[in-house]
């Protein structure tokens, strides 16, 4: 006879911050307490979740282990505290109601994909929710782009007009169902549902409701038609992304002439027709966040060529509303899924604006009357070199926190310009928003004051500083100096640039940051944007930089790069420019460039830049690759995708020790190309070489700081 010998009885509590609410935290512990015996609670609190368990001690030992490894699928846990204490010898295991404290600092989940037991009911025609549009659970579905306020409950978000019917709501009661306090749970019966309309803000009438507005719009998009969908942060554009005619519409009526669309398509095996996906570009892309992830397009491909049109990669994501999958039924290789919006202002959410701001684009309207509260555009990422690389972090990592390694006091930090996102920290954590835009419309901009405004709500941050950029223009610096009663500290572009990257980094120490960039309002009103700064978080020194030249013509230069190689022209050979015997300036015509000249000579509308992004705008512009931008960024990514292969060859380049710092020379550059441009080398050819030239300069800066 064996005596087994039983591990003494004790009483656990445990404090656990992070994502843990909405998630199904809740019931996870439950069950994982059942499964042991024990008794005790668990309850929601202004935190996070707290447990208390009675049992042996060994298997509270385990049960802790088990809360790390197996939680839930979209919990994440910052913090786990445990401490021992008396037995308090409790009855039972329950799951508590929320505890309402005073302060609370509950961490909202991101929007995440339709999870794979929702995605087979919806395809189950045996399953009350077969093909129902709205269908998720506690791992799934909307959530940062309903909620209106916290605590995330039904009434705080904008479900709250649905009232669930009987099943949906013994659903959302019972503990071990997989949709107990679901907050968007909903059924046929109950919920939200979809409808189709045409330009004209009519109805289309559908024998069948339910299936038909669905079956009807995969039916027009085949027919080469445009549609307004409306998604889970937004609408989008939706067009058959195999079809010239369709895409190329799109492009018109939007006021998008070349910058490349996002596509969509229903499986990898779709995708790995048209475009080459690594491994780790195939995990990204699977992932319940769902981004856009850049590819590599296959030579022989079906996608229109309208799609990015003379760009090597394009934007694909898989569906990740039981919508989109319900819309691929309709077998298409890939659609179109462009923001919902005219080229430059913020995706549309709202119904009636959508009628009103894109009937001129869209032929049909697949809406539905579940509000968005919060638009969060598509996330935008790239891998390189096997890891992630951020382009737009937006919907499926908004929210969720950057984590700082120290504690900061509560502040706003309003952002730049362009590609605006905000930020606001609480405690050790620094939350981004979404991706706002170009500030360069009244609707950004009052998108930007309505984001501040909500994440200041949701997330309980009352900020005593606001931060900066320096540049006077800005819209966001406009709205920070209007604010009262708060710390008003201006933040360097550049510093910003890097110290974001050092606290992403959890780096403390003093670094050498480059901060390679198109514009920034530097500390001499120049625009900086070629920058090797020697800085800390709190503080800077402008130590390299690249040499500067005007910009003649201020924006104007940015749109048209051929400006910029003149500049650089000039800077290196002045007059004698006129005697170089290259295409570049046969192509332009010599009134202009006389205007040009004399612009830059007498200091004209010619504002002096250290940028690197305008470096790269004349060198696509003088080896004849492109003279005028469609949009941002345009000649310095088709530099980089006209590179033929990487060689080891590189232009002479130079430091040079100028007070009070030192400066990155650029003629020895601009006369090797045009050297090679004399001789006739390719356009990748010479790219390759300045990319190159690039890097070896980076390494040389950090070189002679080491010297020094
Ligand atoms: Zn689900
Ligand atoms: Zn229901």
């Amino acid at each position: 006879m064996h005596i087994l010998e039983e591990s003494p009885i004790g009483r656990a509590k445990a404090t656990i911050q992070g994502i843990v609410q909405g998630v199904g935290f809740r019931p996870f512990i439950y069950q994982l307490a059942q499964e042991r015996q024990f008794k005790g609670y668990v309850a929601n609190t202004a935190f996070g979740v707290d447990l208390e368990v009675e049992g042996s001690l060994s298997a509270i030992e385990d049960f802790l282990r088990d809360i790390e490894l197996k939680k839930p699928p979209l919990a994440e846990i910052t913090l786990f505290e445990t401490v021992f204490l008396p037995l308090k010898s409790y009855q039972e295991f329950t799951i508590e109601e929320s505890r309402s404290d005073t302060e609370r600092f509950v961490l909202i989940s991101p929007d995440v994909s339709i999870c794979d037991d929702c995605l087979r009911e919806l395809l189950d025609p045996s399953d009350r929710r077969y093909r129902y549009p709205f269908i998720n659970c506690t791992n799934c579905g909307p959530r940062y782009t309903i909620i209106k306020d916290i605590p995330y409950d039904r009434d705080k978000t904008t479900m709250h007009v649905f009232k669930m019917c009987r099943t949906c709501d013994e659903e959302y009661r019972d503990p071990f169902n997989r949709r107990f306090h679901a907050q968007p749970n909903a059924c046929w019966d109950c919920g939200p549902r979809v409808s189709l309309y045409d330009h004209k803000s009519d109805l289309v009438p559908c024998n069948d409701p339910i299936n038909d507005p669905i079956k009807e719009t995969v039916r027009l998009l085949k027919e080469g038609r445009i549609l307004a969908i409306k998604g889970l942060g937004g609408f989008h554009l939706a067009a058959d992304a195999t079809r010239d005619q369709a895409v190329a519409l799109l492009r018109r009526r939007k006021g998008r002439e070349e910058k490349p669309f996002a596509i969509m398509s229903r499986d990898i095996e779709s995708i790995k027709r048209y475009a080459y996906v690594t491994r780790d570009e195939e995990r990204l892309l699977t992932s319940p966040r769902r981004p856009i992830v850049l590819l590599r397009k296959k030579e022989g491909h079906e996608l229109s060529q309208e799609i990015s049109p003379r760009n090597k990669n394009v934007g694909v994501m898989l569906p990740y509303t039981p919508l989109h999958y319900l819309i691929f039924q309709g077998d298409f290789l890939a659609l179109v899924m462009t923001s919902g919006n005219m080229t430059e202002e913020p995706i549309v959410i709202d119904n009636q604006d959508a009628f009103e701001r894109l009937s001129s684009i869209a032929d049909y309207f697949l809406i539905h009357n579940r509000d968005i509260c919060l638009r969060s555009d598509d996330s935008v990422l790239r891998v390189v070199d096997g890891v992630p690389r951020q382009m737009r972090r937006s919907r499926g990592y908004v929210p969720v926190p950057i984590f700082l390694k120290w504690e900061v006091e509560p502040i706003l930090a309003c952002g730049a310009e362009l590609k605006n996102t905000i930020c606001l920290t609480k405690g050790n954590c620094a939350f981004l928003s979404q991706h706002i835009g170009d500030l360069e419309n009244l609707e950004t901009v009052n998108f930007l004051k309505l984001t501040i405004e909500h994440l200041k709500r949701i997330l309980e941050i009352n900020p005593t500083i606001i931060a900066y950029d320096l540049h006077p223009g800005y819209q966001s610096t406009h709205f920070a100096l209007e604010q009262k009663g708060v710390r008003l500290i201006g933040v360097q572009h550049h510093h910003a640039h890097i110290a974001s990257c050092m606290a992403e980094n959890g780096v403390e120490e003093t670094v050498i940051g480059l901060s390679l960039d198109g514009t920034g309002y530097g500390l001499d009103g120049r625009i900086w944007g070629g920058e090797v700064l020697l800085c800390n978080l709190g503080d800077f020194e402008r130590v390299c930089h690249f040499d500067y030249v005007p910009m003649p013509g201020g924006t104007a230069a940015i749109k048209e790069p051929w400006r910029m190689a003149l500049s650089y022209l000039h800077h290196t050979y002045h007059r004698k420019l006129m005697d170089l015997d290259i295409d570049f300036l046969k192509s332009l015509d010599n009134n202009k460039v006389n205007v040009i000249l004399k612009m830059m000579e007498k200091g004209i509308n010619s504002p002096l830049t250290s940028s690197l992004g305008r470096l790269f705008d004349g060198i696509a512009a003088l080896i004849g690759l492109r003279q005028r931008v469609k949009y941002e960024g345009q000649a310095a990514m088709e530099l980089e995708m006209a590179i033929e292969e990487n060689g080891d060859s590189f232009y002479p380049y130079e430091i040079s020790e100028d007070d009070p710092n030192w400066i990155l020379k650029h003629e020895p550059i601009i006369k090797g190309v045009v050297r090679d441009l004399k001789e006739g080398l390719s356009q990748g050819r010479i790219s390759a070489k300045f990319h190159y030239t690039l890097r070896l300069c980076m390494y040389l800066n950090e070189f002679l700081f080491l010297q020094s």
